[in-house]
């Protein structure tokens, strides 16, 4: 196994950086791609940068020229339903592109000659990170996050959810958007930018993938205020833990 992890912001990689051994560094196409091991694990990791075109194009690269053959993508996300709470972690079974819309050719969502409007993540590979995931909950998340951005994002009770998330070229940050997107996908619950993309190319390309999400806010008007701060200081624990924790189950 040769695991591609991917991220869309630095804050949520630089851990996983300073912890990979005999790590080496190789730039294609304005990214960074450090090679090494994660935790015995041989890993790739790379930063997506925003926005569907640059997580396909470094999800392709990851698997055609860095000959990865599982792919985890680990970012932020905002809340797309009320019982998704920031600070919770959701674990993708499927994900769909929102802002794809070829109608009257093909139906609303659906990616053009895919028949596909939503793309089933590894199950396998999810329930090992949706595992991981909670793993981090459970008992780390405490020790690594300051009490204080504890209390200040209301972190009291996190959890894990598995279920659909929406990606789009678009940050969502009005209520009366994302209440729009889930009257056409009740399911949802998490709204983004790069997953859907990275799952059509490992749809394509036979690349088993799982995606977790940290809600980093509610996809409203004060969804840009939270942001940077919940990235820097809880987020990237989040990420950190969440792949050590998979590291560890995958090498076992
Ligand atoms: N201000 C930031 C922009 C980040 S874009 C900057 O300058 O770096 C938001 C990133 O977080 C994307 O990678 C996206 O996948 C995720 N995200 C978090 N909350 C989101 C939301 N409400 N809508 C869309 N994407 C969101």
């Amino acid at each position: 196994m040769r695991l591609g992890i991917i991220s869309a912001l630095h804050e949520e990689q630089q851990g996983l950086m300073e912890a990979m051994q005999g790590a080496t560094t190789l730039s294609h196409g304005m990214r960074d791609y450090t090679l090494g091991l994660l935790w015995n694990i041989d890993a790739v990791c790379v930063l997506s940068r925003i926005g569907k075109v640059a997580a396909a194009m470094t999800a392709t690269l990851l698997v055609e020229k860095f000959g990865v053959t599982h792919i985890v993508f680990t970012g932020v996300a905002g809340s797309g339903d009320k019982l998704v709470k920031v600070g919770d972690i959701v674990v993708a079974e499927a994900l769909l592109q929102h802002d794809m819309d070829a109608r009257p050719l093909f139906p609303r969502f659906e990616v053009p000659l895919t028949g596909l409007q939503r793309f089933a993540s590894d199950l396998p590979l999810s329930e090992q990170l949706a595992g991981a995931a909670d793993d981090f909950l459970r008992s780390d998340a405490r020790l690594v996050l300051d009490p204080l951005e504890i209390q200040a994002f209301g972190l009291q009770q996190p959890r894990v959810h598995r279920g659909l998330i929406a990606s789009g070229d678009q940050f969502i940050g009005s209520a009366a958007h994302v209440n729009q997107l889930k009257a056409a996908i009740p399911d949802l619950l998490a709204v983004e930018m790069e997953g859907a993309a990275v799952a059509q190319v490992c749809f394509e390309l036979g690349v088993p993938y799982a995606v977790m999400r940290t809600v980093s806010d509610n996809a409203n008007e004060e969804a840009a205020v939270d942001f940077m701060r919940f990235v820097q200081s809880v987020a990237s624990r989040y990420a950190f833990g969440t792949i050590r924790n998979l590291c560890w189950r995958l090498a076992s």
